[in-house]
């Protein structure tokens, strides 16, 4: 009997294949029942892991006892005698047979148990047991799963990623080649791994909760990345009607690419413009060919993804790349947005409480000149390349704007003393992400020459709302009056100010809010590929006008879930 599990989809898209059980830095137990005739396999299976587990601390003990002391050795006695105990072997064959739960589940309980009565007892050398326990019952559940190589960009054959929750570096790291999808426990659609999934064009869906719980190392999978759900182990039934689903939907795609060749005109012959979001310069190739004019954000941290810090030479020449392949188009080259959920090699020991109202962004770069100037100077001595714009992250008030534009300055001082050529006259902008930056937008506009808004931070901040976190991933809502208040505010103060705006947060991308957003006062939506289209499609078949009579409708509701179901009945129509 096939399973079935709902998750948020990331990246749209249907793939079928196995799944490969990614642990990273956690531990995945599996919980599920076998069937009466498979008992005594599991069994077996506990058996073996013992057995290897024995083998794998006599190993290591041996090792320092050759290369520290013997004493030292003598230290992994002690787990052996938890291996070796009676009462938890005959528990757990016991459990196994009787309950007919899988050896994870019943090995980890027992452990929990454990671990929980040896806790309240006063006993200290009883209490040190703790650690043993723990650590055996990891190394157990290792084997039992038959640990797999780790690395993801190392993988041989195509799978469907399972894990706990995927950083934006393993995403960007994955063999494409390999990877059908994935699916992760944790996360939102916001969230930078799930950003990395569409931007590569790999199916994805995040925030599945019970997904490592429920599917197995080698299970099959549908990922159905386009409803939301995973179903595990399907019929052959189901497998032929999801390949024929893929096919129909693959075929849709291509039709509706035809739509490259056509204006980005409304009815009414209004210009909206479809720029790209781009991570890492391999990416361009796919936004040039949806028929982007130009990127609307460069987020530039992942080109910091290594431990190996890129000089401003490096960064020159992958500017570079993507400026020359553009021209003459723009390109917003936003300078690092590191922090949040984006902790890489060289920041994870400056750990925060709440990392995103921390040292993120323009508050890192400000804090470490050493990286934000070689940054500043690449992307100058690019610019005399191209149509190049210079933007800064998470500008929450007008002084660090021009603390970093001072900065900026010398930087050009210097190029001019060395002759190096810039653009005089690049462009300098900021995100609109942070309330109070949304709301001195009126001041903003006597300083930037253009604004960028980017949702996915403008919701979770003026909402309070994690925009990583699944668990309150419902309240994550751009359509909260609230947020739509401070969109009409941006656009209404940005146009009678003619200061350039475009939108690029995820909220751009999703054609169920195109129409709202063209209302609001958009004609500059940056995205990834996935909607493109689509997106472009729905500009074409609308007019400024109605766009604008829907959300002055929606403007008047007040309760969330009105909107959305206004908003879904009205764009169905266009999509
Ligand atoms: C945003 O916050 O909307 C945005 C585009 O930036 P990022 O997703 O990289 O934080
Ligand atoms: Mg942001």
């Amino acid at each position: 009997m096939s399973k079935s599990i709902e998750g948020v989809i990331a990246s749209p898209g249907i793939v079928i294949g196995k799944a490969y059980i990614y642990r990273g830095d956690n531990i995945i137990i599996p919980k599920y029942t076998i069937p009466a005739e498979q008992v005594e396999k599991e069994i077996k299976r506990y058996d073996e892991s013992v057995k290897k587990t024995k083998e794998e601390i006599k190993a290591i003990q041996s090792q320092i006892a050759t290369s520290l002391s013997s004493d030292m050795a003598d230290i992994f006695q002690s787990h052996l005698m938890v291996l070796e105990d009676p009462y938890m072997d005959q528990k757990v064959r016991e459990t196994i047979s009787k309950e007919k739960r899988n050896a994870e589940w019943v090995l980890n309980d027992f452990s929990l148990q454990l671990i929980q009565n040896l806790k309240s007892i006063e006993d200290e050398y009883l209490r040190e047991r703790i650690i043993d326990i723990a650590d055996i019952n990891k190394r157990l559940i290792n084997n039992l799963q038959k640990t797999h190589d780790e690395s993801l960009a190392d993988l041989k054959e195509e799978v469907i990623i399972i894990a706990t929750d995927l950083t934006p570096s393993d995403t960007a790291m994955m063999n494409k080649k390999y990877v059908l999808g994935f699916v992760t426990d944790r996360g939102g659609r916001t969230s930078h791994t799930a950003i990395m999934a569409r931007a590569l064009e790999i199916p994805a869906i995040v925030g599945a909760q019970v997904a490592t719980s429920l599917i197995n190392h080698g299970d099959m999978i549908i990922l159905d990345a386009i409803h939301g759900k995973i179903i595990v182990n399907p019929s052959k039934d189901e497998i032929s009607e999801y390949e024929k689903y893929r096919d129909d939907l693959k075929q849709l795609e291509n039709e509706l690419a035809t739509i490259i060749e056509l204006p980005s005109h409304t009815l009414d012959n209004e210009t909206v413009y479809i720029y790209g979001n781009i991570e890492i310069p391999e990416e361009m190739n796919i936004i040039r060919d949806h028929g982007a004019q130009g990127i609307g954000l460069f987020r530039s941290e992942f080109l910091f993804l290594d431990k190996s810090l890129p000089d401003e030479e490096r960064q020159f020449e992958e500017y570079k790349r993507v400026v020359e392949f553009f021209t003459p188009h723009p390109v917003t080259i936003r300078t690092l947005d590191i922090g949040g959920d984006k902790i890489y090699a060289f920041t994870k020991q400056y750990k925060e409480r709440n990392p995103f109202l921390g040292c993120r962004a323009i508050r890192f770069s400000l804090e470490n000149e050493f990286l934000f100037r070689p940054q500043l100077r690449a992307i100058l001595r690019v610019s005399a390349l191209g149509n190049v714009k210079l933007m800064f992250p998470m500008i929450s008030s007008v002084e660090e704007f021009l603390k970093a534009k001072s900065i900026l300055h010398e930087e050009m001082e210097n190029l001019d003393k060395a002759g190096i050529p810039f653009d005089k006259n690049l462009p300098v902008g900021i995100m609109i992400e942070v309330p109070s930056a949304a709301i001195n937008i009126d001041i903003f506009c006597k300083y930037c020459d253009f604004f960028s808004v980017g949702t996915n931070d403008l919701v979770q901040y003026t909402l309070a709302v994690d925009r990583i976190s699944e668990k309150i991933a419902y309240l994550y809502n751009p359509l909260n009056l609230a947020v739509l208040r401070l969109l009409k505010q941006i656009a209404d103060v940005s146009n009678q100010n003619n200061i350039p705006l475009s939108i690029c947060g995820e909220m751009a991308g999703e054609p169920k809010y195109t129409m709202l957003l063209i209302g609001l006062g958009y004609r500059q939506l940056s995205m990834s590929s996935a909607f493109m289209y689509q997106i472009k499609r729905i500009i074409r078949s609308v007019s400024v006008k109605e766009c604008i009579e829907m959300t002055d409708y929606l403007l008047q509701l007040h309760n969330t879930y009105d909107i959305e179901n206004a908003i879904n009945q009205i764009t169905i129509i266009k999509l």
